[in-house]
């Protein structure tokens, strides 16, 4: 039998309670891990691990860190996906009778930490919560506890969906029932997901006011979001907003591949931001705004009336050059004012915050102002609904010091004449200082020592000090002796004793005082809360409005136009990622014109020559009108498109263990069966993966199927020339080529889409001017023309022919546009396909 002594089994117990974290138990300066928790933490944190005696016979496990300094601990845990619970001692240590009462104050997660290295001003850290409604349907709800921000949506299209809603916000924890555990346990490790159990859920009376939008279906993974986040919290969840209900109808959906490949808010190649639309985009000036921008390009609008809305803000932002310049310098002095409000409901606030929300506030009077004078109808409704919140301004102007400190124990945070309890306390502590001063000069005068002087230590407080080479001159009968240095004594008198004991006292009490006055402000200021909240809200959106101005500004884009039909038309449309990333190149504008009738297009063309940047800015265009941003083009007549799907190689699929072509496969698989007529689907270079033969038919008989069965806009590249012919059988097809043409014996892309099919015998004239014997040309001329002849044969027939000829095709030009663009040119190289593969493929 071990008997463990009475604070082990006080650990114990409390441990018992946080299996699955990391117990930081305050002892004295220090947060002590033990057991198994000291071995694994001090590994992960790399610090000393010591042993305890515990009252066992053998010494316990043990680690520990300065409380002082455990938040970056605390951090490192967290990041790596552990969780850590925060233990303190909750009474007085002097006044325990036995061992020191603790108890957990905080249960610190992935997903609910609000501080920190991991936490980035402009990205949003969200928890989420979820539960299966259905075979394929999910409730999903998800939250910032940092800034109060909570959503919900019910997710159709099965486990795979829910990962990628998963992916898309970034999510690092997920509260869940114990059989969506299981069912998710293998993917959500493998995309460093920590997956919570949360049992209970918040009771109805207290979730209530969460819950007011929320359909019947989404209250329940709301409610144990919510139980979770107090359960882990122990705090005021005052600044929890009512979780707001998507459906995703409202919102041009847009799968978290094809986000990837049109390189939305990641590039493809991964690392910073640089190449994405939002790098391009991204002109906010406060972290809220940058926030907002993410949601926005997240999920654009699909109703023309909200979109409209946002173009006609942004069409008189444009018109008003000076206000917006105006507004911009105003907002660039506005804090995060929904983490501030979520500092003050967290009780986590501190001084320096609070100066932050009454300087961010006290811009918005002035920013009301500049948009209630722009005559602009838009503007000033703007203007007229941001509430100023200026009762918060006012406490706060009058509360808190210009420059108060960022930790409130220090002082110096209230004000002089806020309260009169503390100006009294102030100035008897003030005063005494003045006192002291004067018993400086007073005692140099009688002893007539220049270099006596008055100093202050915390051990022994006031003292009098002497060199000892003045000692002589002095009557120390006045003096009681305190302290011997080397070279000089330190005295006391009497009366110092007792001026020291009430600048000391009024010290004291004044600090605590200024504490006591700081919680109450923050009580005063939570009732605000929601207010503050809505006034980030419109500040954020206005700080996205003028980014959006200016972009629309600086690269020359125009407003969109909406119809409900489903034709599309692009006048001059530039990819403004790669237009902007070009430098003195200049990007060729190309037209993209779908109608009614003819909304299918084969684009084919060499590599290299343009196709899928084409593909690509249609869609971004698509995506900047549905944000409400104008869009790089002369001109653009948009439907209102429900869905984007792309199916766009990208080299990393293969860092994902799976092969190219079953990626291919899987994507183009989601498309079709998730796409509609409203819909926009882009296909790059379908079937390349496999062998021609293989991957022509399937690109023809998905052609096929879009044309028949869904009717979607689409826009399929390929350099399966074969295809082309396809546009005399289906009605609503059209060829399109981007052009390249010769020069000195050089490849010249010219990047301009034409009408028709790309000339086939280019390859052979390439190779032609690359001087390749003469022979090889002759034979290539010769099955060319063959091919031609039996090209509407079916597709068996010239399977062999095919397959020799355009891979002839492509080496050759290859090795010509190799000699030219030099190392520039992209892989284009056929993959195998392994029976492994085709197996996988087959039980799709
Ligand atoms: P493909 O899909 O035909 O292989 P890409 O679309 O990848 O070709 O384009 C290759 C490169 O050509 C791009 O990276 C870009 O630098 C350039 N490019 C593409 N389209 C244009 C254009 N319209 N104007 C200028 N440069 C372009």
């Amino acid at each position: 039998m071990t008997t463990y002594t009475p604070m082990m089994q006080q650990f114990l117990s409390i441990k018992s309670e946080y299996e699955d974290a990391f117990l930081f138990y305050r002892l004295g300066d220090f947060y002590e891990l033990f057991f198994d928790d000291a071995v694994k933490a001090s590994q992960i944190l790399e610090i000393t691990l010591t042993g305890r005696d515990a009252g066992t016979p053998e010494r316990i496990p043990m680690c520990g860190v300065p409380y002082h300094s455990a938040k970056g601990y605390i951090e490192t845990l967290v990041s790596k996906g552990y969780k850590v619970a925060i233990c303190e001692q909750t009474e007085d240590p002097k006044q325990a009778k036995g061992v020191v009462r603790r108890e957990v104050v905080q249960l610190i997660t992935p997903g609910t930490i609000t501080e920190g290295k991991t936490i980035d001003g402009k990205t949003n850290h969200y928890i989420a919560s979820a539960e299966q409604l259905s075979e394929n349907s999910f409730a999903f709800a998800y939250l910032d506890v940092s800034t109060g921000e909570a959503n919900s949506s019910i997710i159709e299209g099965g486990i795979k969906s829910l990962l990628q809603q998963l992916q898309t916000y970034h999510i690092r924890e997920i509260v869940v029932t114990e059989q969506l555990q299981i069912l998710l346990a293998e993917q959500a490790s493998q995309l460093g997901i920590v997956l919570s159990i949360e049992k209970e859920e918040m009771d109805e009376v207290q979730a209530g006011p969460y819950l007011i939008h929320l359909p019947e279906a989404l209250q329940g993974v709301a409610k144990s979001l919510l139980q979770y986040i107090e359960r882990t919290q122990m705090r005021s969840l005052s600044h929890i907003q009512p979780f707001t209900y998507t459906e995703l109808k409202q919102f041009l959906r847009i799968d978290s591949n094809s986000k990837r490949n049109l390189e939305l808010l990641q590039s493809i190649r991964g690392g910073d931001q640089k190449g994405t639309l939002l790098w391009l985009l991204d002109e906010t000036v406060t972290a809220m705004g940058g926030r907002k921008l993410k949601q926005w390009l997240h999920q654009p609008l699909a109703s023309e009336n909200g979109i409209n809305g946002r173009l006609n803000i942004v069409t008189d932002l444009l018109d008003e050059f000076f206000i917006r310049n105006e507004l911009r310098e105003l907002l660039k002095s506005v804090y995060d004012l929904e983490r501030l409000a979520g500092r003050v409901a967290f009780g986590n606030v501190g001084g320096r915050d609070l100066a932050q929300l009454r300087e961010s506030l006290r811009q918005v009077p002035m920013i009301r102002e500049q948009l209630m004078e722009s005559g602009k109808e838009t503007l000033s409704a703007l203007g007229e609904g941001l509430d100023t919140c200026v009762e918060v301004e006012q406490l706060l102007a009058r509360a808190i010091t210009d420059n108060p400190p960022i930790a409130v124990k220090e002082g110096d945070v209230i004000r002089d004449s806020y309260d009169e309890r503390l100006d009294e306390l102030r100035y008897a502590s003030r005063n005494g200082k003045d006192w002291i001063a004067s018993l400086e000069q007073k005692e140099r005068e009688i002893t007539g020592i220049k270099n006596l002087k008055i100093g202050y230590n915390r051990i022994f407080g006031y003292y009098i000090e002497i060199t000892k080479s003045q000692l002589g001159n002095v009557d120390l009968s006045r003096y009681t002796r305190k302290q011997t240095l080397a070279n000089a004594e330190r005295f006391i008198t009497e009366e110092l004793k007792e001026k020291e004991a009430i600048i000391l006292n009024a010290e004291e009490q004044s600090l605590a005082l200024e504490y006591d006055l700081f919680v109450a402000l923050r009580e005063e200021i939570k009732v605000f809360i929601p207010r503050l909240q809505a006034l980030a809200s419109a500040i954020s959106e206005l700080d996205v409005y003028i980014g959006f101005a200016v972009v629309s500004e600086k690269y020359r884009f125009v407003r969109p136009t909406f119809h409900s039909g489903r034709a599309l038309k692009i006048v001059n449309g530039r990819h403004p990622v790669v237009e902007k990333m070009l430098h003195k190149q200049t990007y060729v504008p190309n037209d993209c014109i779908l109608t009614e009738d003819k909304n299918m297009m084969l684009i084919t063309g060499p590599n290299m020559s343009g196709k899928s940047t084409y593909m690509r800015q249609v869609a971004l265009i698509v995506v900047l009108a549905q944000m409400g941003c104008y869009v790089p083009a002369n001109e653009a007549v948009l439907p209102i498109t429900d869905q984007i799907f792309t199916r766009i190689g990208a080299a990393d699929d293969l860092a994902a263990g799976q092969s190219t072509f079953m990626v291919e496969m899987l994507e183009s698989q989601h498309a079709i069966t998730n796409a509609t007529e409203r819909s926009l689907l882009l296909f790059d270079e379908i079937g390349r993966g496999t062998s021609t033969y293989d991957g022509m038919a399937l690109a023809q008989s998905m052609m096929e199927f879009i044309h028949h069965e869904i009717g979607a806009n689409t826009l399929f590249s390929t350099h399966y020339h074969e295809l082309t012919a396809l546009e005399d059988e289906l009605a609503r097809l059209q060829n399109v080529h981007v052009s390249a043409t010769e020069k000195g014996g050089r490849v010249v892309f010219l990047h301009k889409v034409k009408k028709g099919a790309a000339d086939k015998s280019y390859g052979v004239h390439v190779a032609q001017l690359a001087e390749m014997p003469e022979a090889i040309i002759e034979r290539a001329r010769v099955l060319l023309e063959e091919f031609e002849s039996s090209s509407r044969g079916s597709i068996g027939e010239i399977k062999d022919k095919v397959e020799e000829s355009s891979e002839l095709q492509l080496s050759l030009f290859e090795e010509e546009v190799a000699g030219s663009v030099g190392a520039s040119l992209a892989d284009e190289e056929s993959d195998v396909v392994s029976d492994a593969e085709r197996e996988v493929l087959q039980q799709l």
